[in-house]
């Protein structure tokens, strides 16, 4: 029997392809012990007529694999398709989006050196819901669903996470100022689960005013649990202090199903020029080998990346003049990672 894990891997959409080709040869040239099952998603599929993006047969790959290494898609826009991402989540309940934003200071310029947080985003919930209608036709409505068992698991799971990880802090951020029921809910339900982990200091902030903290001082917080909404938008704004929305990658983890991808989109404004940082999906794919216990293969990969960063070798998105040593594409990047293994 091949001692290889099988994963199922999609190029999706975009620069899909060109940062999932990249990635796959780190992940190869690091000896990582992967079988591939390659599925198609995205355009193509919601082409076809499958309004989820996504064929039965995928979903299949999906259940016996356990392990998803997703490139961005496109949705198209208009009526009748549904979020591919979306789908996937509630499908196979991936009830915690993991984002680790982490400033790689002097390396790429970022105004905030110290950044190292994390948030954990709640997956399955929230105006994502997908309960949406038209009341009238000048009214539609769109329904915010919070649940207790719902937040008590995502909850946990951050305390869980900072335990693990050896974190020292979790921010609650709701605005439950005004949404007294549902963000309040997720709030106490916060307030009743830290009191489990009493050698963790926990915290709570208005999402307004803590959006604009981690805009303005990202250093202060460590690990973050927050609900969908709120938790999309916060991650690409913490994504960006750091440096480049091309560097974030995440994980969709659920109690048997795990989704690993970039945190941005399939950026079709610079598709096949070859010059979209690769970095991203490869942060997801690390975490993603720490997942299916290749975590020595994790380690050299993400060693083999700073050092690519730390010589300056740098891709157009985080290109310095004077900080940067070379600008180079996709691929070159890769390549610059692989020599450094
Ligand atoms: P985007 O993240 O694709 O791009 C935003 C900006 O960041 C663009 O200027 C792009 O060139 C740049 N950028 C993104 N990734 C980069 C990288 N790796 N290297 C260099 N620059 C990079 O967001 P968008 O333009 O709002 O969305 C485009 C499409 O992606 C839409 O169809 C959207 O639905 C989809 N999308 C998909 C996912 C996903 O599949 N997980 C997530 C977000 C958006």
């Amino acid at each position: 029997m091949s001692s290889k894990r099988k994963i199922t891997v999609a190029y999706g959409d975009g620069i899909g392809p060109e940062i999932m080709k990249a990635t796959l040869a780190i992940l190869e040239a690091a000896g990582a012990q992967l079988e591939y099952d390659v599925i198609e998603i995205g355009e193509q599929v919601y082409l076809k007529g499958i309004s989820s993006g996504m064929e039965p047969k995928s979903f299949d790959s999906l259940r016996e694999t356990k392990v998803f290494l997703k490139s961005p898609i496109t949705t198209p826009q208009g009526g009748g398709f549904k979020s591919l991402n979306v789908t996937t989540r509630k499908s196979f309940g991936l009830y915690a989006n993991v984002r680790p934003c982490k400033a790689y200071s002097p390396f790429i310029k970022t105004y905030f050196p110290k950044t190292d947080l994390v948030i954990i985003r709640e997956n399955e919930e929230d105006l994502y819901a997908g309960i949406e209608h038209r009341q009238t036709n000048e009214v539609y409505q769109c329904l915010k669903v919070i649940s207790q068992p719902g937040s008590e698991k995502i909850i946990r799971y951050a305390f869980e996470y900072a335990k693990k990880y050896g974190r020292k802090k979790v921010t609650c951020m709701t605005k439950d100022n005004i949404m007294k029921l549902a963000d309040g809910l997720f709030h106490k339900t916060f307030d009743e689960i830290a009191k489990e982990y009493p050698e963790i200091q926990t915290d709570h902030k208005i999402i307004d005013i803590g959006t604009a903290l981690i805009a303005d001082r990202p250093e202060i917080f460590d690990v973050i649990v927050t609900l969908n909404l709120y938790g999309d938008i916060i991650s690409d704004v913490a994504a960006q202090v750091t440096g480049s929305v091309g560097l974030g990658g995440s994980a969709n983890v659920g109690e048997e199903v795990a989704m690993f991808e970039a945190i941005h989109g399939s950026a079709p404004d610079i598709a096949g020029m070859d010059i979209a940082n690769p970095s991203g999906l490869l942060n997801g794919a690390i975490m993603m080998l720490v997942h299916i216990g290749q975590p020595e293969v994790a380690e050299k990969i993400s060693n083999a990346w700073m050092k690519t960063l730390e010589d300056g070798i740098h891709t157009g998105d985080i290109y310095q003049e004077g900080l940067s040593s070379k600008k180079v594409g996709t691929q070159e990047f890769a390549q610059a990672v692989i020599e450094r293994l």
